[in-house]
């Protein structure tokens, strides 16, 4: 079974944003051992979609489509779709009614327009949505067949995997349940994980496991490892999934944060509210970065009791005490940190000191940042990094590096 993927949008062909659904939908296609020897973009042009479309049929079993599927006049794919079928578009009044439902319960009042989501080309089936209003497509074409997804990367991924990943593989006859588990870890560089997982990758290779192991992209949330199995129930290839993650633990398990959508400061978070301990931080190079990723966590404020932006000098020695003379060293973010702990009673202190850059200060280098903590047991202390990067890239390595602290 041949798949191609053809990412829908004059955006993409301005570069104005970066084709990222192509790659995750290649990602789950290889995950489930689907072949796929095309990608293509193309943008919203009613003629050239349907192009694009005929060829990619003439290649291969089936397309995936995304974007072009919401309520303006630029979106057009389901029109495309309906060309290529050589049929007319429908209205699905169940789909219109769900789209209404979707706006009065936002309170908002729907224009016409968004009508047009729910039109379907006869022939074809509608993919419920279930985070946002598009409904995506299974347009059959002869033998072969269209699916239509969202452009919102959140909506494609959902749809991807609930309903277009599950049709292509009945549809190739395959009835086998897919698990995947997306396991985080932070502290280890790519290769040096690589490293580590090597023999792994031998292992599944030898003796052909029914299970894919992949790196999805580093960055400033973390390297992902992504396992994903296939056997002929779910309960099953759970269970393949939960033989590799511990093997997958074995070797990196000292690095791992979280699984899935946990982020660095859902974890903390988690692990402070194990041990009934609340949060302040004091802060200085991330300037409210840390405070700000906390309070995205829901249910923050049962461990996070606040902040201090303490940017300049005489701030930090005025509200958190520091006497230090160079505030970006470990005895700076140590007093930062037992400063801003008990300016605001909590039971942790963490505090951030450093240079973003561009430019050095003083002796110190574009990239150094000290972290300071204060667990209130009398023993403070201050971790060096020494991070890559442009200004932007060491704040948020400092955010999740530091907050990476209160976990050991
Ligand atoms: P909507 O209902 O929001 O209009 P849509 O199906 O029409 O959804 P688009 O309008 O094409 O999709 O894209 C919506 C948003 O999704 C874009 O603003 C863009 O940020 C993102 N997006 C679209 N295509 C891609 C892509 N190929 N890769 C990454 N992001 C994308
Ligand atoms: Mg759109």
């Amino acid at each position: 079974m041949r798949v191609e993927i053809v990412a829908v949008g004059t955006e993409l062909l301005l570069g104005q944003i970066v084709d990222t659904n192509s790659t995750m939908i290649s990602q789950r296609l290889a995950d489930v051992g689907l072949d796929c020897f095309f990608q293509a973009k193309v943008g919203d042009n009613l003629e050239r979609i349907k192009l694009v479309l005929r060829d990619a049929l003439s290649r291969s079993d089936a397309v995936i489509v995304c974007g072009g599927l919401g309520p303006t006049q630029d979106d057009i794919t389901r029109e495309a779709i309906a060309g290529v079928m050589g049929v007319p578009l429908e209205m699905h009044e169940d789909i219109a009614e769900s789209i209404k439902a979707i706006f009065s319960s936002r309170g908002r009042t729907m224009s016409q327009n968004n009508l047009l989501q729910a039109m379907v080309p006869v022939g074809a089936s509608a993919i419920t949505q279930v985070r946002g209003t598009a409904p995506g497509l299974i347009a059959p074409v002869g033998r072969k067949v269209i699916y239509a997804a969202p452009g919102v990367p959140y909506e494609l991924s959902e749809m991807l995997d609930r309903a277009i990943i599950p049709d292509l593989l009945e549809r190739q006859g395959d009835k086998a349940s897919i698990v995947s588990r997306v396991i985080r870890c932070w502290g280890l560089s790519e290769s040096a994980l690589a490293e580590r997982l090597d023999p792994l990758f031998q292992e599944i290779d030898s003796t052909k496991a029914p299970i894919t192991l992949a790196f999805l992209a580093s960055g400033i949330e973390g390297i992902k490892v992504r396992l994903s199995a296939r056997a002929d129930t779910k309960e099953a290839a759970s269970q393949v999934i939960s033989r590799y993650e511990a093997k997958v633990l074995e070797v990196i398990g000292d690095h791992v944060f979280g699984y899935d959508d946990t982020t660095m400061e859902a974890a903390v978070g988690e692990l402070l509210l194990e041990r009934s301990l609340t949060l302040a931080v004091a802060e200085s190079v991330t300037g409210g970065l840390v405070a700000s990723r906390i309070v995205a966590v829901p249910g923050a404020s049962r461990w996070f009791r606040g902040g201090v932006v303490s940017y300049d000098t005489e701030v930090k020695r005025t509200l958190l005490g520091v006497v230090a003379d160079d505030v970006i060293t470990a005895q700076a973010v140590i007093e930062m940190a037992i400063g801003v702990r008990s300016a605001i009673k909590s039971d942790v202190g963490l505090a951030f000191s450093g240079v973003g850059g561009p430019e050095g200060v003083g002796d110190h280098a574009v990239g150094t940042v000290f972290v300071g903590v204060d667990l209130g047991d009398g023993a403070p202390f201050a971790h060096e990094l020494k991070l890559p990067g442009d200004r932007e890239r060491i704040r948020q390595f400092s955010t999740i590096s530091g907050l990476d602290l209160l976990r050991r």
